[in-house]
């Protein structure tokens, strides 16, 4: 099939590349002519496992093309993707303002010799996006076409295999030739019986939000569980054990931490809370997620601050950061609780080495030499008052204490992740501080 996929950022990037992989001829189009000439030459804008591998790949087969021109880019295709950002607006609401943009410059390139489009909205959007945007382009053109809505669950740091071996392909059409289409794409990812669903419009773009928001539920849930273990003297650790075992209620997604960041969950939550006030009800319930996360990212900073004896303890402290990202295996800092550690920190007078394998350079950016950035983890340790560690990334996980203790003018670990066992800690001579640990 011929694809234009409009918005080549961490979803279309993924998108088109495997789509491309799958035999299709896929035009992915952006806005930002450096990522676009960039591309042409190989270079990947984000970091993603296996992703770089498969881009070059398909851009040599001559699968996989890159341009700045929508018009070019969409003028064969059959099926449109939007994967443009859909970022918070002002109100809390999602701003919408790229999948507008997008849209109606479709309809202005609709040509009536074109068998009929169909344009799929991929990037997260709240309900009633489908129906807008076709009443939108409908006042530009008087060219047929259809509007589709499928959501992403593609998770960064996994995403290939995420796009590659979906739980589920979720749907939204209004006319059954589009489904059929769209599982005819799609064919390829679900041959070991993974679930095809066609809903409405209305349906698929709820159940994005519904799915980001469950997950927020989770993970801001564990977190109040685990602030209320640690006031309690117990572990939570323990109480997941002896939850997670229940089958009604699992393992997943229920590990306590520094909050949750990125692109996503933060912006979604918002948006939910945001739908539920234009329609009068309140959501109660996400409202409070969302506050618990906002406070649970200070949780850390809150920690090495009182361990230095409040703010003025900090002042000519040195604090070393492992894990920058706001979770393992990407570069994206987005709403990373890393920063509000980073922050904190400066703020107080404190300095800070911080390593994270791949997103140090989008983190340089914004601090620039405010931070010092270590090419390997133990280079951070290097005569620091404390190490805090706020990213799960394996190596981290079975790091060699002597060194960390010899390197450290001061033993003492704020795990963020409880990544250790603070009984091996107080072995290996430090003072260990996690998250829900008595
Ligand atoms: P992103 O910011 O990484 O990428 C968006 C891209 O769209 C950028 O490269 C930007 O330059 C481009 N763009 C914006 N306006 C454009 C225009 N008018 N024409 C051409 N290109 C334009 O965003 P993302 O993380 O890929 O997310 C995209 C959407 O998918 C969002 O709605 C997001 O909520 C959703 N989503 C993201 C993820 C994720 O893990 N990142 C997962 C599922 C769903």
């Amino acid at each position: 099939m011929k694809i234009a996929v409009i918005g080549t950022g961490y979803v279309g990037l993924v998108q088109g590349t495997c789509l491309a992989d799958s035999g299709n001829d896929v035009v992915c189009v952006d806005k930002v002519e450096e990522k676009i000439i960039g591309l042409r030459q190989g270079r990947i804008p984000i970091y993603e496992p296996g992703l770089s591998e498969l881009v070059h790949r398909n851009f040599k087969d001559g699968r996989l093309k890159f341009t700045t021109s929508l018009a070019e880019g969409i003028a064969d295709a059959e099926l449109i993707f939007i994967a443009v950002g859909t970022p918070q607006g002002d109100d809390g609401g999602a701003n919408l303002g790229g999948v507008w943009a997008v849209g109606e410059e479709i309809a202005r390139h609709l040509s009536a010799d074109d068998e009929s489009k169909t344009i799929v909205i991929k990037s997260t959007v709240p309900v009633g996006t489908n129906a807008e945007l076709a009443r939108r382009m409908s006042q530009l053109t008087d060219v047929p076409f259809h509007v589709a809505s499928n959501p992403e669950f593609l998770k960064e740091g996994a995403a290939i295999e995420d796009f590659t071996k979906p739980d589920r392909v979720v749907i939204g059409v209004r006319n059954p030739e589009v489904a059929e289409k769209l599982h005819e794409l799609y064919a390829p990812f679900l041959r070991t019986d993974r679930p095809f669903l066609v809903m409405s419009p209305e349906s698929a773009e709820m159940t994005k939000y519904v799915a980001n928001c469950m997950l927020a539920v989770k993970i801001s849930f564990i977190n109040e569980m685990a602030n209320l273990c640690e006031a309690y003297q117990a572990d939570i650790n323990d109480v997941r054990r002896g939850i997670g075992h229940d089958q009604r209620i699992g393992f997943h997604f229920l590990h306590p931490g520094v909050g949750y960041g990125g692109s996503c969950f933060p912006k979604d939550v918002r948006a939910m809370v945001h739908m539920a006030r234009s329609k009068e009800m309140p959501s109660l319930m996400m409202e409070a997620v969302d506050l618990v996360n906002e406070a649970q990212k200070t949780v850390l900073p809150r920690k090495v601050t009182e361990y230095f004896g409040g703010v003025e303890g900090l002042k000519g402290k040195t604090i070393a950061v492992w894990g920058l990202a706001f979770k393992p295996k990407t570069d994206d800092i987005r709403e990373a609780p890393a920063l509000v550690l980073i922050d904190a920190m400066l703020a107080a007078g404190a300095s800070v080495r911080a390593h994270d394998p791949e997103a140090m350079p989008n983190v340089q950016e914004i601090y620039g030499d405010r931070v010092t950035f270590c090419e390997r983890p133990y280079d951070c340790l290097n005569q620091a008052d404390a190490l805090a560690i706020v990213t799960e990334w394996n190596e981290f996980r079975n790091p060699d204490f002597e060194i960390m203790h010899r390197l450290l003018r001061n033993p003492v670990v704020f795990d963020g992740r409880n990544l250790y066992d603070p009984e091996r800690m107080t072995e290996h001579g430090f003072t260990y501080y996690g998250i829900g640990r008595s």
